[in-house]
């Protein structure tokens, strides 16, 4: 090949890259810009912050002696969030807990770990960062590996407790339902539970086959959130636009397994995934969860079908 061509297509491809890179970070910027948090209480000394749309919501346990938060939203919402905490209290923002390894979810680690936050999370959950991140809206999406400051520092393979704020925190890891590294957070005192994305209000459960998550561990999941949760007990969705009781607990679950029971009798009378989706075992349901674009009926039941042994997920 001719040198000056060369040149020239390397300086062009110079170009390009310097064009993408500052596009990507303008990019995640923008795609925040205006968006506003808003506290509201839960119960006791715990709030939810959220964002517009309820996602990736914020659980704040803030007493006397500072502040754990549940999940960190996304690096460039970081300083909203910290001055959402601020709107509650002044205290030292000492611990974080994952609920998982979402983006949305951890994305506001490495910031916060810059103000001295120590980050909790399950083993798995510091595995897959180690990673580039697969998430499965829109057919299985990537995200960059997250830096290494973003990394837990403390990670668990079963629980581990808080003792502050006059109350004893308890965070245990679920049965593999959002992901395999999915991280309850109770707080009896204040009788508050987050659930992470394993209990959501706005969708269908997203269930990350990429990520270990199963259809049974997400009902076996919400099994063990109910035998924790009583009459009073306030709920924080991992997405939901409030913060809500048992009832709508029980309603989620009561959904799910009515749609694997249909599906597995479907299965039972030899139907393919097609005729499943015709028959649209869901139906009843989609008006109150099947509303969120990027999940719907169409992205839940294969993965019902495929986990009841309808069908092998990796087909060629
Ligand atoms: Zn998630």
């Amino acid at each position: 090949m001719i040198r000056q061509p060369r040149s020239i297509l390397a300086a062009l491809t110079a170009v390009c890259i310097a064009a993408v890179a500052v596009a990507a970070v303008q990019n995640p910027a923008d795609r925040f810009a205006g968006v506003e948090l808003s506290v509201v209480p839960a119960a006791g000394q715990v709030h939810m912050v959220q964002r517009p749309g309820g996602g990736g919501n914020v659980g704040v346990f803030a007493g006397p002696d500072g502040v754990l938060l549940v999940d960190s939203l996304f690096a460039p919402l970081a300083d909203r969030l910290v001055a959402a905490v601020r709107s509650v209290t002044g205290g030292r923002i000492r611990f974080l807990i994952n609920t998982h390894v979402h983006p949305d979810h951890i994305g506001g680690n490495e910031p916060l770990a810059g103000r001295d936050v120590l980050i909790f999370a399950h083993d798995n959950v510091r595995v897959r960062a180690l990673e580039r991140l697969r998430f499965p809206r829109r057919g299985g999406s990537f995200a960059p590996r997250p830096a290494a400051g973003a990394r837990p520092v403390v990670t668990y393979n079963d629980a581990v407790s808080f003792h502050f704020n006059g109350e004893d925190v308890r965070a245990f890891l679920a049965p593999a339902a959002h992901t395999d590294g999915d991280t309850f957070v109770h707080f009896p005192e204040s009788d508050v539970l987050h659930l992470g994305d394993v209990f959501r209000t706005t969708s269908y459960p997203i269930v990350d086959v990429y990520n270990g998550g199963t259809v049974a561990g997400t009902i076996a999941a919400l099994e063990q959130a109910l035998a924790l949760a009583g009459s009073d007990t306030r709920v924080i969705p991992g997405h939901g636009l409030e913060v809500v009781g048992r009832g709508a607990l029980v309603e989620f679950r009561d959904m799910i397994v009515d749609v694997r029971d249909r599906v597995r009798t479907m299965i039972a009378e030899g139907y393919t995934l097609e005729q499943v989706m015709a028959a649209a075992p869901t139906a009843g349901y989609d008006g109150q969860w099947g509303q969120e674009a990027t999940w719907t009926a169409n992205d839940f039941v294969p993965i019902v079908f495929y986990e009841l042994g309808g069908g092998s997920l990796f087909v060629p």
